[in-house]
């Protein structure tokens, strides 16, 4: 990810006026970048940015904008913490991970001893964190019979370190991380997040010297099993399906595109794109979900209207918090909307339990009855700086 360069920013305003979240008038979206490029300050736009990235993509400068946003918001967030919540460890006592583990917590425990202890291997399926705590149904298939599975908190990614605290304490967390690796032996990672598919195939390999875990999206797994002639299909999907692109790939080689619509067409989708669809993929809107519910509205009704203009029977998703956003107003569309190892198992005749909008919804009925009991949940930040957390 290169830095902002105002050497070559024209302070057109095409970033903040082009920008689906945004939508600035021209005008106000020149006095805006002029204004970040000599303050360093925007209340406005850090407020409202989703963190898409897609702005880097339309500049016709190639000047990355959002890499100056990404700046301020680093300071701010060194400045005035971050909200617990959105800390995936376990020295926070109340994120995200930790809520959704209070609910079908005895089942969620075991699962989770298997995927923090898993035997030496130099391969592993790297679930992350969302499957174990959240949507632990995703887990549960034939499909990942074959392989130790490797997650939960203790070997998180650490992207919210690199969305939160930049650069040198993604290394810190990192560096741990390649030595817990190192000990299991693992060598290659079967991703199911996008956000780990940043960390481990695009961060880590350009800040941590000699960082050689590589990382295989589950959809490349599953093509490549296709291949060698051991994913095989009983059932043809025949329908229209459109696929997501999550905003996180933006960073990674661009080939990262080519294994959904592969895979489509593997299990015999008609593939169908959006207007806006790979590196220019528009986001779902759930980095809002919480900060500005409405906007986030718009967002997801503006995606789901890309999906109904290509007529797509389906909407295909790799990253669950697409999927938890999306689905809702998809099935507003009569729209289907699946996770792709739902549609990989469809394919090969096992039934998908189709938990995911049961699981989100009690996810989000569990949060509202942490924080009424825990009030201070909205208020405590905390900051993390050489690898140590502390409360503000
Ligand atoms: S970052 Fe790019 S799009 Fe934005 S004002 Fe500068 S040149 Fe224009
Ligand atoms: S990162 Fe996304 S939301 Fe933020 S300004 Fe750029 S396009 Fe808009």
């Amino acid at each position: 990810m290169n830095a902002f360069n105002d050497q070559t920013c024209q302070r057109c305003g095409t970033c903040l006026e082009q920008c689906p979240f945004l939508q600035l008038p021209i005008e106000s979206a020149k006095e805006e970048i002029s204004k970040m490029i000599e303050t360093r300050n925007s209340q406005k736009i850090i407020k409202n940015c989703a963190g898409c990235s897609y702005c880097n993509i339309i500049c016709p400068t190639e000047s990355s904008p959002y890499e100056l946003i990404r700046k301020i918001r680093l300071r701010n967030y060194r400045e005035n913490g971050v909200r617990c919540i959105s800390l995936i460890t376990k020295e926070i006592p109340h994120n995200l991970m930790s809520i959704g583990l209070e609910i079908d917590t005895e089942v969620k425990k075991q699962d989770l001893s298997r995927y923090e202890n898993p035997p030496k291997t130099d391969k592993m399926f790297y679930v992350g964190c969302a499957i174990p705590y959240c949507f632990p149904d995703l887990a549960k298939t034939k499909l990942l019979a074959n392989l130790p599975l490797l997650g939960g908190m203790k070997y998180c990614c650490g992207g919210y370190m690199h969305s939160c605290f930049g650069r040198d304490e993604a290394r810190i967390k990192g560096l741990e991380l390649f030595e817990k690796f190192k000990e299991l032996g693992v060598k290659k990672l079967i991703t199911f997040c996008p956000g780990c598919d940043a960390m481990i195939k695009g961060v880590y390999p350009s800040i941590i010297d000699g960082f050689d875990v590589k990382g295989q999206t589950i959809i490349d797994y599953l093509v490549e099993k296709y291949h060698e002639g051991e994913f095989i299909i009983k059932n043809k999907i025949p329908l229209r399906i459109t696929f997501q692109d999550p905003c996180p790939w933006r960073h990674l080689d661009r080939k990262i595109y080519d294994g959904p619509r592969e895979f489509l067409e593997i299990i015999g989708a008609e593939v169908v794109e959006m207007k806006h669809n790979k590196e220019t993929s528009l986001c779902c809107g759930a980095p809002l979900s919480i900060s500005n519910r409405s906007l986030a509205t718009d967002i997801a009704n503006k995606r789901i209207s890309e999906v109904e203009h290509v007529n797509a029977d389906v909407i295909a998703h790799i990253c669950t918090g697409c999927l938890t956003t999306l689905s809702k107003y998809a099935t507003e569309k009569n729209i289907k909307s699946y996770y792709i190892t739902e549609l990989a198992q469809m394919a090969t005749g096992e039934s998908p339990s189709l938990t995911i909008l049961n699981n989100a919804k009690k996810l989000q009925k569990q949060v509202i009855k942490t924080i009424s009991k825990n009030p201070n949940v909205l208020k405590e930040h905390y900051i993390i700086k050489d690898g140590k957390i502390s409360r503000l």
